[in-house]
This record gives C-alpha cells, sequence and structure tokens, in this order.
C-alpha cells in the first residue's frame, strides 16, 4: 500500500502459537469487482493507517481477501463452544480469517480479521461468507457500543460486491474488517478441555495472560488470578449492556471474550419499548437469552469456562472466582442506574425511586432510551409534572395518575439531597443517557438503501451519532424518535 507498510507492523503473535490452535488458510477472493461500502477513520487511527488510505486501490482487495495482506500470517481460529446450552466440541471460524496482528505506535495490539472472506476449515455446513445486511449492522452496532463506552470489537471497513449469497433470499456477499485486541473466546479454552488437553489450555492461558493481563503475571496463582478476572470484566460488561438497553441475542460461550467484549454481532437488538423479557432473536422462542437473563446467563458461561481451566487450578479456586459475580454485577448496574437516574449514590430511597420508575416505564409501554434521556429535564423546584415523562408514562392509561405524580415529588425531594445542582446534574446525565442507540429500523433503512441502491448514505449519518450519542446533533433528531410502526414488523434471526 501506497501509505503504509503494515508489514512492518504486523507481529502475528497467535500465529506463533502452534498449528494445534487454528489453522492456515487464506481468504478466498470473491469473483466480482469489489468496492468500499464504508470506511471508519476512527479504526484506521488504532493501525496507524492515514484517513486517506483508501485511495489506494490495494485497500479494498487486501480487505476484501481478494490480495494477500504482506507480511500477513492468515489463519482461522479454533474453538468449541456451548450453542443454546449444549455442548459443541469442535467449532472455529468457519467464515473469519485473521490476517495478521498489528502493534500501533501507543504499543496497542489490533488483531485484523476479515469476516465473510470464505471458507475455512471450520465452515461445516456454511459458506463462509456474510451479507450486506448482517456486516452493515455489525458495523453500526460495534460503533455504536464503543460510542456508548462499552468494551467491544471494533470494524474498520466493508466491503461488498454483486456475489450472490443464498440465505432465506438471494443477498449480495460483503466483507466486515474486524479488529479488536483478541479473539479468543471462552469457547478457545473449552474445545481443550473436552479434548483433554491440558497442555494446549496452560499454553492458551499463559499466552492471554502474557499478551492481554501481563499485570497477572506476578501473581502467585496466575490462572486463577485470570479467571477472576474475566469475571469482574464480564459482570462489568453485563451491567453495562442492562444499563442501556442492549440485548446480545446469542450468548453461547463461543460468543464470549476473554477480554470482556461485546463480541460476535448477531440478531442483536437494543431495547426501544422498556420490557425486560424482550427476546431480539427470531431462532431463541424460549428466550434463553432474553433481555433480562443475560447476566445470569453469563455467569452459567462463566461456569463453562471455570470448567476449562479446572485442569489449572483447585476446585475450591475456581470456585471461589465465580462467587463474587452477583455482587461485582448487581454494585455495578446499580451504580449505572444510580447516575441515570442523576444521583449521586447508591441509597435506599435512590434505589426504590429507580425500581418505581422502571415498573412505570414498562406499565406505560415507554421508550428506555427516550424517557430516561428527558429525565434530565426534571428541575427540582419545579412543581409542575414534567411534560414528556407524564406523557409518556401515563398517556396509555396504565400507570396511574396520582401514583405518578407522587413518584415525581418523591423524585425531586430526593433530587434536593441527593444530587447535584439542576444544571450539572443535567450535564452529568446527558453524559449517561444516549441520544442515540441503533435502533432496529434505523439499521433496517440504512440496509435497504444501500441493498437497493447502493446508497450508503443513511450508513454514513447513522456513523456519526452513534459514534458520538451522548451529543444533541439537532441536524439528526429524528434517529431518536419513537420508531414507526412499520418498525414492530421486523425481526431478527441468526441468518447472517
Ligand atoms: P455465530 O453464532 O454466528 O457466532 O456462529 C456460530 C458458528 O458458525 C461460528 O463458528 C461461525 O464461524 C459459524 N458460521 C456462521 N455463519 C457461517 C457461514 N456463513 N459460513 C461458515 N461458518 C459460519
Ligand atoms: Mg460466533
Amino acid at each position: 500500500m501506497k501509505h503504509l507498510d503494515l508489514s512492518k507492523k504486523l507481529s502475528n503473535t497467535f500465529a506463533s502459537l502452534s498449528e494445534d490452535f487454528y489453522s492456515r488458510v487464506a481468504p478466498t477472493p470473491l469473483q466480482q469487482p469489489a468496492k468500499l461500502v464504508h470506511f471508519n477513520p476512527a479504526v484506521a487511527a488504532l493501525l496507524d493507517l492515514p484517513a486517506d488510505i483508501t485511495s489506494d486501490p490495494a485497500f479494498v482487495e487486501i480487505f476484501t481477501g481478494n490480495t494477500a495482506l504482506a507480511g500477513g500470517a492468515p489463519i482461522a481460529m479454533l474453538y468449541a463452544g456451548h450453542q443454546f446450552g449444549h455442548l459443541v466440541p469442535q467449532l472455529g471460524d468457519g467464515r473469519a480469517i485473521m490476517l495478521g496482528e498489528t502493534t500501533n505506535s501507543r504499543n496497542e495490539k489490533w488483531e485484523i480479521q476479515l469476516k465473510g472472506s470464505g471458507l475455512t476449515p471450520y465452515s461445516r455446513d456454511g459458506d463462509g461468507r456474510a451479507v450486506l445486511r448482517s456486516t452493515i449492522r455489525e458495523y453500526l452496532c460495534s460503533e455504536a457500543m464503543h460510542g456508548l463506552g462499552i468494551p467491544t470489537t471494533r470494524a474498520l471497513c466493508i466491503t461488498g460486491t454483486d456475489d450472490e449469497v443464498y440465505r432465506e433470499q438471494i443477498e449480495t456477499a460483503a466483507v466486515l474488517t474486524r479488529v479488536a485486541p483478541s479473539h479468543v473466546r471462552f469457547g478457545s479454552f473449552e474445545v481443550f478441555f473436552y479434548r483433554d488437553q491440558v497442555e494446549h489450555i496452560r499454553t492458551l492461558a499463559d499466552f492471554v495472560i502474557e499478551h492481554h493481563y501481563p499485570e497477572l503475571a506476578d501473581e502467585p496463582k496466575p490462572h486463577v488470578a485470570l479467571l477472576s478476572a474475566v469475571v469482574e470484566r464480564t459482570a462489568t460488561l453485563m451491567a453495562q449492556w442492562q444499563s442501556v438497553g442492549f440485548a446480545h441475542g446469542v450468548m453461547n460461550t463461543d460468543n464470549m471474550s476473554i477480554l470482556g467484549l461485546t463480541l460476535d454481532y448477531g440478531p442483536f437488538g437494543f431495547m426501544e419499548t422498556y420490557e425486560p423479557g424482550l427476546i431480539c432473536n427470531h431462532s431463541d422462542p424460549r428466550g434463553r437469552y432474553a433481555f433480562d437473563q443475560q447476566p445470569q446467563i453469563s455467569l452459567w458461561n462463566l461456569t463453562c469456562l471455570a470448567q476449562a481451566l479446572s485442569p489449572l487450578m483447585d476446585i475450591e479456586d475456581a470456585k471461589a472466582c465465580l462467587a463474587p459475580y452477583q455482587t461485582l454485577y448487581t454494585e455495578h448496574y446499580y451504580q449505572l442506574m444510580i447516575q441515570k437516574m442523576g444521583f449521586e449514590k447508591a441509597s435506599d430511597s435512590a434505589l426504590a425511586l429507580t425500581g418505581e420508575f422502571l415498573s412505570m416505564m414498562q406499565a406505560g409501554h415507554a421508550d428506555y432510551t427516550r424517557l430516561f434521556r428527558s429525565l434530565s429535564e426534571v428541575q427540582r423546584n419545579d412543581e409542575t409534572l414534567n411534560t414528556v415523562l407524564h406523557d409518556s408514562v401515563v398517556s396509555q392509561g396504565k400507570v396511574d395518575a396520582n401514583k405518578f405524580e407522587h413518584w415525581y415529588n418523591t423524585y425531586r425531594d430526593t433530587l434536593q439531597k441527593e444530587a447535584l445542582p439542576d444544571a450539572e446534574r443535567r450535564i452529568a446525565m446527558n453524559a449517561i443517557n444516549p441520544k442515540f442507540i441503533l435502533r432496529n429500523h434505523l439499521a433496517q433503512t440504512a440496509i435497504e438503501k444501500a441493498e437497493r441502491d447502493k446508497d450508503y448514505s443513511e450508513v454514513d449519518h447513522l456513523m456519526t451519532v452513534l459514534q458520538a450519542p451522548f451529543d444533541e446533533h439537532p441536524e439528526h433528531s429524528h434517529y431518536a424518535e419513537i420508531p414507526p410502526d412499520w418498525a414492530s414488523g421486523l425481526s431478527v434471526s441468526c441468518s447472517s
């Protein structure tokens, strides 16, 4: 490439492990000419790539998988996983290929992966491809999560071609370039546990500690410390998901990151009307991965990880790592919700008010994100009811107006005692209650324009608001509106 020869910076440390951990496989070129669908300069900067790198024709070819990345060591990673509670002893990157791994000027490591780049030894019945629809969803959502301050894989770009890909209908092929410090999953350890390959479990754990948790290397029991750290990061991640209303949709252990990142975006959804039992995955009718199940499912998944690491530690140590999960999760979640409410500390009265607010929101079928955003407008000395709040909670007739009024007055009293002055509180609340989330219908509109007209302007506008979701963006305020009626008919399946 003209601007930068990535090859000088490629370290390929994961590929330096033995081939028991992955398969060497190159991307399969697509037949039709590839075009850039969208490029994310913020992620280019993470890789020390200049923002005008896309003017180099090699860029699209490399990130579609048509041309090899010089100095790269392309591999598909091996893993296993519990899918919907059932062990699948061998999975692996069925349509993702890691091109290489680069270290930037801040000494951060980034693995560069193509998703949708062709068959690998782990493709099973799949075609190794991804469709434009699902890559746009992942691209937008990973940036939305990052904008919300939630750990996640990121995305550098999407390229697309007219090659046909068969899903429920014919769609077109696209390739997403995803980056993360590591794509190691809980399932990466499980595969060796079920094969009884204890030395491989140890090698992988040592690798993860050396490269991603170096502060644990000097602990008396580094593997125990690793499990503890993953428990803590996962508990924190769950608190963050629950606080913004994000439902992942497929929390299989192969989709759980060892770094506590949000990983593998499929049939995810953001809560719009507040409904804790939200199931966003059409293929999960029993709601194993419903929104309100996520914290518990994470503990279940962490238990699978603890089992996979158990040959490296005493069972009592493994149990002791898992024990604090519930408390860690709850404390972190309460802390975030208290901040969303505008309070300074998690007092009993603040927590009670939060619980009542959520139940009224549920009964009134109100929009989670919009209602929290409007809460910052409440003024503690203003006895007239905040109309936005009042209308959205009471209007459906499901919440008694007197009940709301009582709550409102208690809320104002508590703000008086337990919050910053109005103006400062408003700023603090607007920095934790986003104006913009990736609503399903917004993604859908962007996808339809892209599919129909190769018009990516909607992707572009959404990126602007989602990368800075706490800003007002008055010119894009329509993206913060209540979804139109047709949005309720949208359903998202695992097919991607
Ligand atoms: P997911 O639940 O989407 O994370 O996928 C589960 C497994 O199926 C992973 O190992 C994926 O690599 C694999 N997979 C999903 N879609 C495809 C596809 N189109 N071709 C090959 N493998 C796939
Ligand atoms: Mg997956």
